[in-house]
């Protein structure tokens, strides 16, 4: 039996199982995350190795770092593992020096990508694990089981050691393009214990697919041969696909700004960017130089509004830190009646730059439509995880239940 003071629905031991009090145990903590979407830090330890899961931030206490955080980052671990990008589970790991940090192949592509957009390089500890592939720290074997997520390249991850298994889902969904019934199919079936993320449990929120959103897209994007933006997050590689695949089937050519470009890029494979797609072109959102002027160099044949200004119809991604090329292009064309898909959480309406983008596009004359599912499990879907993973012990965190607080997002340049 795997103990921890903070389950809240930890079961007993079962009465056959003997316990030699001397032998290690494979345990958990949760130093943080447990009623909060995101922040996640937790610990796991077996014997003498240490490990910590995830390093995030706590993006709405500003730069400062917590006291939690600063502890953390000074203790010593033996490895940290971090299940994705995104910055309520990866966004202090830079500042993690003195010992390896593991993340999926894809998702430190993508961290490097960000890292060079902004004229820095990726840390060097920082390395990778793949998909189904054990490997060790210390006395703890660890395995990565890729899924499907609002963040590219995301994983569950199995802890065992001593004869015990944790799973711990990171942020998931069965609902996404990823076939969740084959994720389902590999994932042991005896843990001892599964930390489930619970974003939205109680939310009795409707996950339609990902399939879904694109066929709905299709449809908006059909009904006006006005222009279409579509305000989304540049690592939402998932989104960014369906948004492609739906003007693709009306007919539209899909722009993105270098920075989103550059993550697809890094994101690699079948994902729509201007260097391979040709139907996908590149927009600067403001003036280039330096490393960013040849990062664009590296869409020369894609870049700039001649396709636009010819009147081919487009899709174009937006972040609301290019507001000002929107604003530009608007004294060149008339955007009134053109549509702007919000594709974001709800919650982030109530950033200051959102509020500024969404005041400014409606002064423009576009209409606002919201086309989102969310990026992560549905209630049924954590409960059919449980059931199949067969768990002696469920612990949830990353959810506001019973105290709602806003999900904290990395900052985009
Ligand atoms: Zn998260
Ligand atoms: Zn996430």
């Amino acid at each position: 039996m795997v103990k921890n003071a903070f389950s809240s629905e930890a079961q007993p031991a079962h009465p056959a199982e003997r316990i030699d009090d001397h032998a290690p145990q494979l345990t958990y903590s949760i130093l943080r995350g447990r009623n909060k979407i995101g922040e996640n830090l937790i610990e796991i330890s077996y014997g003498k190795t240490r490990i910590l899961v995830e390093l995030g931030k706590a993006l709405d206490g500003g730069e400062e770092l917590s006291e939690r955080e600063r502890e953390v980052l000074a203790k010593s671990y033996d490895a940290v593992v971090v299940s994705h990008y995104h910055a309520d589970h990866a966004g202090l790991i830079e500042q993690k020096r003195d010992c390896p940090i593991y993340i999926g192949e894809g998702a430190r592509r993508i961290l490097g990508a960000m890292d060079d957009y902004r004229g820095k390089a990726l840390p060097q500890n920082i390395v990778s694990y793949k998909d189904g592939k054990p490997f060790c720290v210390g006395e703890i074997t660890v395995t990565a089981f890729l899924c499907d997520h609002s963040a590219f390249d995301s994983y569950m991850l199995l802890f065992e050691a001593g004869g015990k298994r944790i799973l711990y889902t990171g942020d998931f969904r069965l609902h996404g393009r990823k076939n969740g019934e084959k994720l389902l199919a590999r994932l042991p079936q005896c843990v001892d214990t599964l930390i489930a993320e619970g974003t939205n449990i109680g939310s009795g929120k409707p996950c339609f697919s990902e399939r879904e959103l694109e066929n709905r897209a299709a449809e908006l994007i059909k009904s006006t041969k006005k222009p279409i933006f579509v305000l989304q997050s540049a690592s939402n590689i998932d989104r960014l696909v369906s948004f492609y695949r739906a003007a693709k089937r009306c007919g539209r050519i899909f722009y993105e700004d270098v920075y989103t470009a550059l993550l697809a890029q890094a994101a690699g494979g079948k994902i729509p960017r201007p260097d391979v797609f040709r139907d996908v072109y590149v927009f600067p959102a403001r003036p280039v130089r330096g490393r960013r002027k040849e990062m664009l160099f590296a869409f020369e044949q894609k870049c700039g509004s001649a396709k636009i200004a010819k009147g081919a119809p487009f899709v174009m991604l937006l972040r609301p830190s290019v507001l000002g090329y929107l604003k530009k292009f608007a004294e060149e064309t008339d955007l009134s009646g053109a549509l702007l898909i919000y594709s974001m959480w709800k919650g982030d309406r109530e950033r200051d730059d959102v509020k500024q983008f969404l005041t400014e596009t409606h002064a423009l004359g576009l209409k606002e439509y919201t086309l989102h599912t969310s990026g992560h499990a549905s209630e049924e879907d954590l409960a059919r995880l449980k059931a199949h993973v067969g768990a002696a012990e469920c612990v949830t965190v990353h959810t506001a239940a019973p105290a709602p607080c806003a999900r904290p997002k990395r900052a985009l340049p």
